[in-house]
C-alpha cells in the first residue's frame, strides 16, 4: 500500500506519516530529507544553489538510505543533525526547484517504494508526482498563524512566532508557485485541516478516510500501478 500526503511546511505531516506508517505497519518516507540532504552536501561542497549541473550530477551520485525508525542516511552515515538549521532550511527551495535534481530524488523515492513493497510518504509532491497512483492521498492544511506557533514552541522560541510565519509563508509560496512539482493538492486527495487538532487526532482522521475508503483491501490490486 502507498500513502502520499503532502502540504505546506510545518503542516505536522512529518509526525503524522511517521505515526501512520507505523499504525499500518508500513515503511515512513520522509521526502523533504533527501532535498535537505542534497542542500546540506550541496553547501559542504561550495556548490552554489543556482547551479543547476553540479546540483543534478550530485543528486544523481549521492548514496541515500533510511533506517527503520525513517532516519536519513547519507553515504552510509546519520544526517539528521545536519538537515534540520536555518542554512539548509534557507537554501533548500532554491535546490529542490532544479528539474535535474527532482528527477534523481524521485527516482530513489520510488526505488525506496518497490524495496520496501508500500511506504507512507511525506511531502509536497508525493501525490501528485511521485506517488500519482497512489492507494490514499492526502493534502494536510494548518493555518500559517498555527504552523508557526507550532514551531516556534517546538523550538522553544513562543516569541519567535512572527518571524516563523514569514518564513514559512515564503518557502510555501516558492514551492508552490515553482515550475516542476509545485506545492498543489491533488484533485483526488482528501483535505484535513489540523487546526485544533492534537498529533493523534490527525493521525485518527487519516487512518479514518483509509478505512471508509476501503483500507488496506483494495491496495493488493492497485500496488502495481504505484510504480
Ligand atoms: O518537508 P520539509 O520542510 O523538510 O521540506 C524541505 C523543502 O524540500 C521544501 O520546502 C521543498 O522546497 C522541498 N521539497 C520538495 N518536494 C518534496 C518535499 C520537500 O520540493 N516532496
Amino acid at each position: 500500500m502507498i500513502v502520499a500526503i503532502d502540504g505546506p511546511s510545518a503542516s505536522g505531516k512529518s509526525t503524522a506519516a511517521r505515526n501512520l506508517a507505523a499504525r499500518l505497519g508500513l515503511r515512513f518516507l520522509d521526502t523533504g530529507a533527501m532535498y535537505r540532504a542534497v542542500t546540506w552536501v550541496a553547501l559542504e561542497r561550495g556548490i552554489d544553489p543556482a547551479d543547476a549541473a553540479a546540483l543534478e550530477d550530485l543528486a544523481r551520485s549521492l548514496e541515500m538510505s533510511f533506517d527503520d525508525r525513517g532516519l536519513l542516511f547519507v553515504l552510509g552515515k546519520p544526517v539528521e543533525a545536519h538537515i534540520r538549521g536555518p542554512r539548509v532550511t534557507g537554501a533548500v527551495s532554491q535546490v529542490s526547484a532544479h528539474g535535474g535534481v527532482r528527477m534523481h530524488v524521485v527516482a530513489r523515492q520510488r526505488e525506496l517504494a518497490r524495496e520496501w513493497g508500500g511506504l507512507v510518504a511525506e511531502g509536497r509532491d508525493t501525490s501528485t508526482v511521485v506517488f500519482p497512483q497512489a492507494d490514499h492521498k492526502f493534502f494536510l492544511w494548518a493555518s500559517a498563524k498555527e504552523r508557526a506557533r507550532r514551531r516556534a514552541e517546538e523550538i522553544g522560541q513562543p516569541e519567535a512566532a512572527e518571524r516563523i510565519a514569514a518564513e514559512l509563508e515564503a518557502r510555501d509560496r516558492f514551492d508552490s508557485t515553482r515550475a516542476i512539482a509545485p506545492l498543489r493538492q491533488a484533485s483526488d486527495a482528501v483535505r484535513i485541516d489540523s487546526d485544533g487538532l492534537l498529533p493523534d487526532q490527525v493521525v485518527d482522521a487519516l487512518e479514518r478516510a483509509i478505512h471508509e475508503a476501503g483500507g488496506a483491501g483494495q491496495s493488493g490490486s492497485r500496488r502495481s500501478t504505484a510504480r
